[in-house]
């Protein structure tokens, strides 16, 4: 959908084309026309002084009945054979907010075999298992997923769908909730109910990450949300859950696919941050990036992984993969070790879950010291050398 011209008013004056930021616009027989790359933006309208262009009547949201709605489902992703520990994760979080809503805990699984992740669900605590099990959805693609999925939850209306932030997780979340025309929050790192109007309190950072904001869908339904891996910890297993099984028959087909998959290229990570156990991170304090060796040995030493602030990958110091934070990685290890990290809310974000903290910093009134469970306030260049001397001496014994 684009802007609406008015021929009658065009008088191919060319203005609408010049200003047009995405090349959206074009003359056909001196009149302007539409391509299908309009944003909406809506620049070309306040720059025609003839009037002859307008912007599309919005659809009117559809009116719902919340009371129509019931039960939290989670999103149970693939992840080669197995289930993504971003969806168990959810699947406890689910949990709590079902109890709290006195409803069920649902899982959605969308697959060419679904008995797969069925039997693993059957060892967490959840009530019920949706499924579309069809060839088509044999590897992950918007379409036929968004499809699928919008067809269960319409046919069940859980008033909550709760999807891990990964770019899959991403992709089909905000495919699924405008096909269904209702709100989704993007990356939260808290969730909560409001139990007397039974809204999903989401919580996510908001303005580069300098506040963080509740927001609330209250007129649509179901209430969509995702949230980033290792932000919720895995949940217990429950042996005897013995969860109902609901099957949809859809006929979908893959006649005229849009996206196909051709092959399958796994990164080169080089670093598991996401699943180490420890993780030794360096920050601008480092000085110069080949002070981030000592960092990678001792992560080395300790079985762990090398993480960095923002600032260190901006200044080309380490890859991106190596970042944690907001626009980094999540990470939740058993010790993290922040090495000249001053602690800004933007790091905080994606670390301060982490079981142990430990944080070496000149500065004493650094932000990191109020996360931190031991804080050693000091030169990280002088500390961690020594640190690496003694692990050597201990190892060696
Ligand atoms: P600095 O803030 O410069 O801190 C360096 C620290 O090192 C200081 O505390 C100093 O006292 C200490 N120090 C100096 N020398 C030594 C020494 N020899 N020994 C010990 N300590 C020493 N940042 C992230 O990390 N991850 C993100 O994902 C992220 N996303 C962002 C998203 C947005 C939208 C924005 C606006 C910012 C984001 N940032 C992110 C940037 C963030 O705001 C900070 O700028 C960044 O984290 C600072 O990195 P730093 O702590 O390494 O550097």
């Amino acid at each position: 959908m684009g802007v609406n011209i008015i021929v009658e008013k065009c008088v191919g004056c060319r203005v609408c084309v010049k200003v047009c930021p995405v090349a959206a616009l074009e003359m056909v027989d001196k009149k302007a026309v539409c391509l299908d790359t309009c944003t909406l933006c809506g620049i070309c309208v306040d720059a025609c002084k003839f009037d002859a262009i307008e912007m599309p009547e919005r659809e009117v949201a559809v009116e719902i009945n919340p009371d129509d709605y019931r039960g939290v489902w989670v999103f149970v992703q693939p992840d080669h054979g197995k289930i993504h520990h971003v969806s168990l994760e959810l699947v406890g979080e689910g949990r709590k907010l079902a109890d709290a809503l006195e409803t069920t805990l649902s899982c959605m699984i969308l697959s060419d075999s679904a008995d797969l992740f069925t039997d693993d669900l059957k060892t967490y605590d959840i009530d019920s298992v949706y499924i579309v099990d069809h060839p088509v959805l044999k590897d992950y693609r918007t379409q036929p997923f968004v499809e699928s999925a919008a067809a269960l939850i319409r046919a069940h209306r859980p008033e909550i769908v709760l999807i891990g932030a990964t770019s899959t997780g991403r992709d089909f979340a905000g495919g699924l909730a405008t096909a269904l025309k209702t709100g989704l929050t993007a990356d939260c790192t808290g969730l909560d109910i409001e139990v007397e109007t039974r809204s999903l309190l989401q919580t996510r950072p908001a303005f580069g990450g300098n506040i963080m904001a509740t927001i609330k869908s209250s007129n649509h339904r179901p209430q969509m949300a995702t949230v980033r891996p290792k932000v919720f910890p895995m949940p217990l297993q429950k042996p005897e859950s013995n969860p109902e099984i609901h099957r949809l028959e859809i006929d979908l087909s893959d006649d005229n696919p849009k996206t196909c998959l051709i092959e399958w290229i796994p990164i080169e990570e080089g670093v598991a941050l996401a699943d180490a156990d420890i993780i030794v991170s360096g920050g601008r304090g480092m000085g110069k990036p080949e002070n981030m060796t000592m960092l990678l040995e001792l992560a080395d030493l300790l079985g762990g992984a090398l993480g960095a602030s923002r600032a260190v990958v901006d200044a080309g110091w380490v890859e991106y993969s190596h970042q944690v934070g907001q626009t980094g990685r999540t990470v939740r290890p058993r010790i993290y070790i922040a090495c000249g990290i001053s602690g800004a809310v933007q790091h905080l974000a994606g670390m301060k879950t982490s079981d142990v903290i430990i944080a070496i910093n000149r500065d004493k009134d650094a932000p990191i010291f109020d996360v931190a469970t031991y804080g050693y306030v000091g030169d990280a260049l002088e500390i961690v050398p020594k640190v690496i001397v003694e692990l050597k001496k201990q190892l060696a014994k």
